[in-house]
């Protein structure tokens, strides 16, 4: 019998109304831990080869890890993932929710959705027993609406996952949310939920997780969550959360601003961490979680948005607003109608710099809040410039055309977060580099970057991002707990091995940590290569090219730009530090050290990974695969 895990999928076959639960090898959890490492290893063996995202064959995996939901700090989290209808590559995402609690006491770690409801539909599970119900009432409502009339109609202990009309209008950026704020999978996760008539997902568990040592874990937790409490940062963290980084970024230059052109905002201080202070009712965060970094404030509306950096970055200084109650109003928007804010914050960003330029004939000027609130109801609906930008910026530049795919920010289609990097060659490089596309999770580099040296492009930097991705985007995300215990307040690693000890009855040494994650990373890039086959080059790992070609004009680094003969070499020592060939392929030989033998097989099929050409493509262009 496994302790830890529980042992079990669900799989769900939403063209039958049909759910059966299936026993998994033990060596899947060893090798693979849970989370994304389940999520990765599920598409890779279930999907064919040139799966259509939004076709009902696309797998829509919900993931939870040996650690999540049992009682340690930060452990309600879940991992949403798929085939991503923006990127085309590898897909996910995690957020916080009462599903993952209830998943696991349900008896399942994993949900593996397939196929298409004939007409929409709620899926529930209590326990072993599953119902599709008839979702006509539901289909339209925004997610908050949603979440509120589903624990009416079914309890307040339920686990809630759902869509909003982004989802449902298959918006390629819109997220699953759940409890009216918390929301995960950037890459489009939302539009695969829509795809499939699936508008929410209700689980309610009964059971125990069955653990190694309950009485152990019991006792991990309760220290775990006093020695948080006596961090010196935890104080403030539940002041500000990760609001705080509006003044960091604003300070270094970092602060996204006017689609990315510059790296300061006039109207910072309006939007940071201490205006948010003083308009705040109270903090909101994720299930078994005491460092709760949800700041809910009220908006321009008097309705209650939850707000942190990234949302408040792209949706304010990207788009120049400074009026933070209007701000909050869009985030709440974004969260409502389940769209992914940093990208929304991001397509807008692009739509006011396109109609600037007199390339759109739209008028969409910056921080003008009621023609942004019009454009983004039409992105939810797919009405005029909103059918255009519902697609993402890469799609949206290879219509207007002009030359915008140079400030069309992103990498491998999905929109950049909240980090300006004129000046930031290593966090460029995590961009370039991220398991999903330009997103910040897998490797937060900036604040050591800038400590460490931020003009240089040395291996050091490549060595601490490869470490850093093997922790955030490999062990924390299979491990399915939030990171910043970790990286924000300095909880120490080896509590997460004295947890997995508890929960799971075995010993993992850093060193096996780091192999599962560097397996599950690599799989993630197999992945990729896999569904880009021709098409992949290592162009798709360079971030936009308004980095290197045009300047920052204000603030303490004018005249700061990213060199792109450096930038390649660091890429090339990333990729030899990696066992990537010069494509950004893993070699055979890297995939068979980490027992992915049958994987580079296939993957061989479609990409010769011994003595391969070279493959040219135009920067940033790669059409979808
Ligand atoms: S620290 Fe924030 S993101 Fe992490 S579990 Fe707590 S509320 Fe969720």
């Amino acid at each position: 019998m496994m302790l830890g895990w529980t042992g079990a999928f669900l799989n769900v076959d939403l063209n039958k109304n049909k759910a059966v639960s299936e026993k998994y090898d033990e060596s899947l959890a060893l090798n693979f831990l849970g989370g994304r490492g389940f999520a990765v290893k599920i598409l890779w063996n279930t999907l064919e080869q040139g799966t259509e995202p939004l076709s009902p064959e696309n797998k829509l995996i919900f993931a939870t890890g040996p650690l999540t939901a049992v009682g340690l700090p930060n452990s309600g989290k879940l991992v949403v993932a798929a085939k991503s209808p923006l990127t085309g590559g590898y897909g996910d995402g995690n957020m916080g929710t009462m599903a993952a609690v209830n998943m696991r006491r349900a008896g399942y770690d994993t949900l593996i959705i397939g196929g298409k409801a004939q007409t929409p539909v709620i899926l529930h599970i209590r326990d072993k027993d599953c119902e599709f119900v008839d979702a006509k009432d539901f289909w339209g409502l925004n997610s908050f609406e949603t979440h509120e009339q589903l624990i009416k109609k079914f309890s307040r202990a339920a686990g809630i996952v759902s869509i909003g009309p982004a989802g449902e209008n298959q918006v390629k950026f819109a997220t699953v949310v759940s409890q009216e704020g918390r929301s995960g999978g950037r890459s489009g996760m939302g539009a695969i939920m829509g795809s499939k008539n699936l508008k929410a997902i209700v689980i309610e568990g009964t059971g125990q997780i069955l653990l190694a040592d309950p009485n152990g874990m019991r006792k991990l937790a309760v220290d775990g969550y006093r020695e948080l409490q006596t961090k010196p940062s935890y104080a403030f963290w539940k002041r500000q959360g990760t609001m705080s980084t509006v003044e960091f970024s604003q300070e270094n230059s970092a602060l996204p601003t006017f689609n990315y052109r510059e790296g300061v905002f006039d109207k910072a201080e309006g939007i940071g961490g201490f205006s948010m202070e003083k308009i705040k009712v109270s903090n909101r965060g994720c299930p078994q979680c005491n460092m709760t970094c949800g700041n809910v404030v009220k908006d321009s509306e008097g309705k209650d948005s939850e707000l942190d950096y990234e949302n408040i970055a792209m949706l304010g200084a990207d788009i120049g607003l400074g009026n933070l109650a209007q701000v909050a109003t869009l985030n709440r928007m974004a969260d409502e109608f389940g769209f992914d804010a940093i990208s929304l914050g991001n397509v807008l960003g692009f739509a006011m710099e396109a109609s600037e330029k007199g390339l759109i004939a739209e008028k969409i000027r910056w921080g003008q809040f009621e023609e942004i609130k019009a454009l983004i109801v039409d992105i939810a609906y797919r009405r005029g410039l909103g059918e255009v930008l519902a697609e993402g910026v890469r799609a949206a530049s290879a219509v207007v055309g002009n030359g915008s795919s140079e400030w069309a920010m992103h990498v491998k289609g999905l929109e950049v977060s909240a980090y300006d990097c004129h000046a930031a060659p290593g966090m460029a490089l995590a961009y370039g580099t991220s398991s999903i596309g330009a997103h910040h999770k897998d490797a937060w580099l900036i604040t050591w970057e800038i400590k460490a040296g931020r003009e240089s492009y040395d291996s050091e930097k490549v060595n601490r991002l490869i470490e850093t991705q093997l922790i955030r985007g490999g062990t924390f995300e299979a491990l399915t707990v939030c990171r910043f215990p970790y990286n924000q307040l300095g909880f120490q690693l080896e509590w997460y091995q004295k947890y997995l000890r508890a929960a799971t009855g075995k010993e993992f040494s850093f060193e096996q940590l780091n192999q599962i994650s560097n397996r599950i990373l690599n799989l993630i890039r197999a992945f990729w290569v896999r569904e880009y086959k021709e098409k992949w080059s290592r162009d798709l790992d360079v971030p936009p090219m308004r980095w290197f070609k045009e300047p920052l004009t204000e603030g303490a680094l004018k005249g700061s730009v990213l060199d792109y003969e450096k930038y390649d070499e660091m890429l090339t020592a990333y990729y030899e530090k990696r066992g990537w060939d010069e494509r950004g392929v893993p070699k055979q030989s890297t995939l068979e050290q980490l027992g992915l033998t049958e994987e580079a097989k296939t993957l061989d099929a479609y990409v010769k990974l011994e003595n391969k050409p070279i493959i040219n493509t135009t920067l940033q262009n790669t059409p979808f695969p």
